[in-house]
């Protein structure tokens, strides 16, 4: 077990990596973080920023001299950066289970292998596939690149076969996978936590609602049946088994029309539908990312109370700042924000965790303070 007085490494500084940092340092570690963003997040909680590419040899060695282990927050870490770290020091999760998550082609790949329900989808690596898609897909869809891609980005509507070429253009070609667009009845999420022993626990399965492919609302617990959470839990369970994973991961679900469940996509990191766990549960995601990172045992999940998280994105900054005294009149409501500078549209600067004796009310505070703010109800 690694104790407090060590000194944790995490590679990315985003607010992933802000957040692990807080929980590290409430419970006695250090923290140092490797971002090439001299004002990332992170940089502003940690005991040490390492301002420096995330292959600089230089500063992954510094990184792995001076810290007991290493996780990341982020993961589009290079390989060989992780590969290079894990050699001299746990590094969890593995880069082998970060390569995946890295790919949505090698995802899909591996969760068909697993028996998951995966999305209707086709690989499109060059001009050939787009034209063999065109034929055996089903439209309208969605075209995304395989990797780079968060909170919307790197994806394009396609609604008719002919529409195929033009948006792979938009893509600047890029290696892609065109999806079935699924008529959704709901989204769900897990965050779980494994133990090296193979120990694991489970938080409350998350209702989430995105608004232009960004999450908007994070609704716990869900309204779902037994059979769906049992069925979510399972899926979730059967991932980390078969990636042998160590730490935090989340799982994205769709929930078709019909009630089909989907896997839509993993995280091998706390999970922005996990952030309810700050304030709500016994322990958070980030304090869970701790204890799988410092080998020790699992921390409790429960959900103490129904919560609503909602993000706050830099749409709201468009004219002036929100006006936090509004929020603060709500005594339910518990504001995160992340220091970022710059508030541009979509870009996530902060979230409120909104506490109620039931999920209705809590999203009804929110929803009164975002009539106050004049921001859309969705
Ligand atoms: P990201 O990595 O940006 O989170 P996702 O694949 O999760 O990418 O897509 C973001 C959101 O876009 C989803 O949460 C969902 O709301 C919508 N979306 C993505 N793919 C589909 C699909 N195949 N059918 C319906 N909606 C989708
Ligand atoms: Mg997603």
């Amino acid at each position: 077990m690694i104790l407090p007085g060590a000194t944790l490494g995490i590679l990315g500084g985003g607010q992933l990596g802000q957040m692990f940092a807080l929980a590290a340092r409430r419970m006695g570690y250090a923290v140092w973080v490797l971002d090439p963003d001299q004002e990332c997040p992170a940089a502003a909680v940690a005991d040490r920023h390492l301002c420096a590419a995330y292959d600089d040899q230089e500063a992954l060695a510094a990184l792995t001299n001076h810290c007991a282990a290493v996780t990341t927050e982020f993961e589009n870490v290079p390989a060989a950066a992780m590969v290079y770290v894990e050699a001299k020091r746990p590094m969890r999760p593995s880069p082998h289970a970060v390569a995946i998550a890295q790919d949505r082609a090698q995802e899909k790949a591996f969760l068909q292998d697993i028996g998951l329900n995966v999305v209707p989808f086709a690989s499109i690596k060059q001009a050939q596939d787009v034209v063999s898609a065109q034929f055996s897909m089903c439209f309208p869809a969605i075209l995304k690149t395989t990797r780079f891609g968060y909170d919307g980005k790197g994806q394009v509507a396609v609604e008719n076969a002919e529409g195929l070429e033009a948006a792979w253009s938009a893509l600047q070609e890029a290696e892609a996978v065109l999806e079935a667009r699924i008529d959704l009845q709901q989204e769900l999420s897990i965050v779980i936590a494994r133990a090296a022993d193979g120990m694991m626990v489970f938080y409350p399965v998350a209702e989430n609602i995105h608004h232009q492919g960004v999450l908007d609302l994070s609704i716990a617990p869900a309204q779902i049946t037994e059979h769906l959470q049992n069925a979510v839990r399972s899926s979730a369970a059967r991932i980390a088994e078969a990636l042998d994973y160590v730490g935090v991961l989340a799982v994205e679900f769709f929930l078709a029309q019909d009630g089909t469940l989907f896997v839509n996509e993993i995280a091998p990191r706390p999970h922005n539908s996990g952030h309810y766990t700050i304030d709500a549960c016994v322990h958070s995601q980030f304090d869970q990312q701790v204890r799988t990172l410092c080998g020790l045992p699992l921390g409790d999940t429960r959900l103490i109370s129904p919560v609503v998280m909602m993000n706050l994105l830099g749409d709201l900054w468009e004219k002036e700042a929100p006006h936090w005294q509004q929020l603060f009149q709500h005594p339910q409501l518990k504001l995160h924000l992340y220091g970022k500078k710059a508030a541009r549209a979509g870009r996530k600067m902060g979230h409120i965790n909104a506490l109620g004796i039931d999920t209705q009310r809590a999203l009804a505070v929110l929803q009164a303070l975002r009539q106050d703010w004049q921001w859309p109800q969705r």
